[in-house]
């Protein structure tokens, strides 16, 4: 777990653990002999990815940023990418039971973001993982989700956030609404059309956990993105929007599959070059 301050929040990472992805997949068209000088493939060209949630303390509300992956993937795509499912535990050793939750965001609903937002219960019903919370997720996602195309409909478990939606426990967000003071959420088109970052902000000081815009500090080269992106046009659009923002105001990013930095500053070196920071 790491941790630190961001005016007068407090502002904890935490994993589900780690899964392998395809690195090919994992940045698109950027060919290996480059991609490899930053993150190390295994013999089956898998690396290893993070599943990254943000806790924040605001004084008032205990907020989640994604719930990662859970514990309900079929067994076919637990063969694939394992199950490490270690975000309820890791929590537990950080001092955080599901009680104490009291607002879940997901930026969206692919089933590496919202994993744990839901759990089997005794009577096999699919029940909040986190009791008291709120949860928030992007409507757009949502819509889709109910009609995903052929490419990525494998990356939507309905159990993960239908449940919620029917029994009112999850308001879907247009894209650019304050969830309470200082936390609100920001659309970021090119990974899904309605993917949404977070934005924290206390006393003059910013975070975002910027999901899959930028998986990983090996992502934050303007046109390094994934291959999963839907859209990578948008990605690169996206990104440059971003930065405009993010790099003059010394915006701490917070990066949901990066296995070793949760978090850094990215800063732009004289000749233009991206570079990650680490607090
Ligand atoms: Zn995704």
């Amino acid at each position: 777990m790491h941790r630190l301050t961001l005016g007068e929040f407090e502002l904890c990472s935490f994993s589900d653990g780690t899964y392998p992805l395809d690195g090919g997949a994992f940045f698109g068209v950027v060919p290996k002999v480059m991609w490899s000088r930053k993150v190390m493939a295994d013999d089956k060209n898998y690396v290893a990815a993070g599943l990254n949630s943000l806790l924040i303390r605001t004084g008032k509300n205990t907020v989640l940023v994604e719930t990662g992956m859970g514990n309900k993937l079929s067994p076919r795509m637990a063969k694939f990418y394992g199950q490490p499912a270690q975000l309820l535990n890791n929590l537990s050793a950080g001092g955080v039971a599901p009680e104490d939750i009291d607002i879940v965001i997901n930026s969206h609903l692919h089933f590496d973001h919202c994993g744990w937002n839901t759990v089997r219960g005794a009577n096999g019903k699919f029940i909040a993982t986190f009791p008291r919370a709120q949860y928030y997720a992007p409507e757009g996602e949502w819509q889709y989700a109910r009609r995903p195309s052929e490419r990525d409909a494998i990356s939507f478990i309905s159990e993960n956030y239908d449940p919620l939606v029917e029994s009112g426990q999850m308001k879907l967000l247009k894209g650019s609404e304050e969830i309470v003071p200082g936390i609100s959420v920001k659309t970021f088109p090119g990974h899904t059309a309605h993917m949404q970052a977070v934005i924290v902000q206390s006393q003059g000081r910013t975070a975002c956990y910027i999901s899959d815009l930028m998986p990983t500090t090996a992502h934050i080269d303007l046109t390094w993105g994934m291959g999963f992106d839907l859209y990578p046009l948008q990605t690169i659009q996206s990104k440059k929007e971003y930065y405009a923002r993010a790099v003059p105001e010394k915006w701490l990013t917070v990066f949901t599959h990066d296995p070793t930095t949760p978090w850094a500053y990215v800063e732009k070196e004289d000749l233009g070059k991206m570079v990650a920071r680490p607090v």
